[in-house]
């Protein structure tokens, strides 16, 4: 299929982009296009207009700002995947992006796209999540900053209002001695997840001092699992303690069923995902 008619505008600066999205309501920003083009193709989406991005300069880079990382919107995902500064700031977007897609699609697509696209079962959001990272959203209005827990919402629907543009995604720095883990199943390679369990680990002794843990793949968006954090305090980080970890993460969620895996797997597979990643987890706390 084609997509409907639409018009198109190549911003030449943010300023230029967000009056863009301001003067149309049905407008959308056109990043690596590898989520939205597909959706235009079978008509899922119809904007009547589409705001390139593409030619802006200033909004691809990955920088330490403030104790963190500092992403920029439009950075490509094979940027991110290969940079020496996610692998020392944040190991664990790093091992997500061993999941993410197939080179192809990395190339093209963008950091912020994907968080801006919100899928269920896209691996960024959970880390996004367990990380605290917070978006940076600008439009003709102003600036605002979401904190990662209030910008998803449910199926491709992020905090982000139409006239907003995404600049840049903060992530702060892995605190020293914080161990992580990503555990995934895609039907292949590249796939979007089943289900991937996300988590960060810091001990105390021989203690969990604190456990933060997404799911992505079980719910209409990524989710944390605070009641199994709360579980996790304190007690010591032993397999045993991790095995309940997953049985009660397998209780605390209510997938739904699709051609991918029905509620029975996916609850089977959040269960051990999150003992695996937590394992994986306690053996990085250094
Ligand atoms: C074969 C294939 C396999 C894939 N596998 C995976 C996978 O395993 N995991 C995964 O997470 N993804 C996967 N993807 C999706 C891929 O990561 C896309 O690149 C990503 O979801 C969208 O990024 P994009 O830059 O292409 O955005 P686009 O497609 O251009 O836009 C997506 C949406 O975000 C909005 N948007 C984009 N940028 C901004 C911005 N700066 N501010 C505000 N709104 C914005 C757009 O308006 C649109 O609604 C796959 C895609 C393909 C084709």
């Amino acid at each position: 299929m084609k997509p409907a008619p639409f018009r198109y505008v190549r911003a030449r600066s943010v300023d230029d982009a967000v009056a863009a999205l301001a003067r149309d309501s049905e407008a959308k920003v056109l990043a690596g296009g590898q989520s939205l083009i597909a959706m235009m193709n079978v008509r899922a989406a119809k904007p009547d207009c589409l705001v390139d991005i593409n030619a802006l300069s200033g909004l691809d880079y990955i920088k330490v700002k403030d104790g963190g990382l500092a992403i920029g919107a439009l950075t490509r995902h094979e940027t991110v995947k290969r940079s020496a500064l996610v692998k020392e700031h944040c190991p664990l977007l790093a091992e997500a992006y061993e999941w993410i897609a197939h080179r192809a699609v990395r190339n093209r697509g963008t950091f912020g796209g994907n968080l801006c696209h919100a899928d269920p079962a896209s691996e960024n959001p959970a880390v996004a999540l367990v990380t605290e990272a917070s978006f940076v959203l600008k439009s003709a209005k102003g600036e605002r900053t979401v904190a990662a827990g209030d910008f998803f919402k449910g199926v491709y629907q992020t905090a982000a209002r139409q006239d907003e543009l995404l600049i840049e995604v903060r992530i702060p720095s892995r605190p020293k001695g914080q161990g992580w883990g990503f555990v995934e199943v895609s039907p292949r390679k590249g796939d979007f997840a089943m289900t991937a369990t996300v988590v960060t680990l810091e001990l105390a002794g021989s203690n969990v001092k604190a456990a933060k843990i997404a799911l992505t793949g079980v719910s209409d968006r990524a989710i944390r699992l605070p009641s199994v954090e709360a579980a996790l305090a304190g007690k010591p980080a032993t397999e045993d303690l991790f095995r309940a970890a997953g049985e009660a993460a397998r209780k605390a969620i209510n997938p739904s069923s699709d051609f991918h895996a029905d509620d029975a797997m996916r609850r089977d597979l959040a269960s051990t995902l999150t003992r695996r990643a937590l394992t994986a987890a306690k053996s990085r706390c250094a």
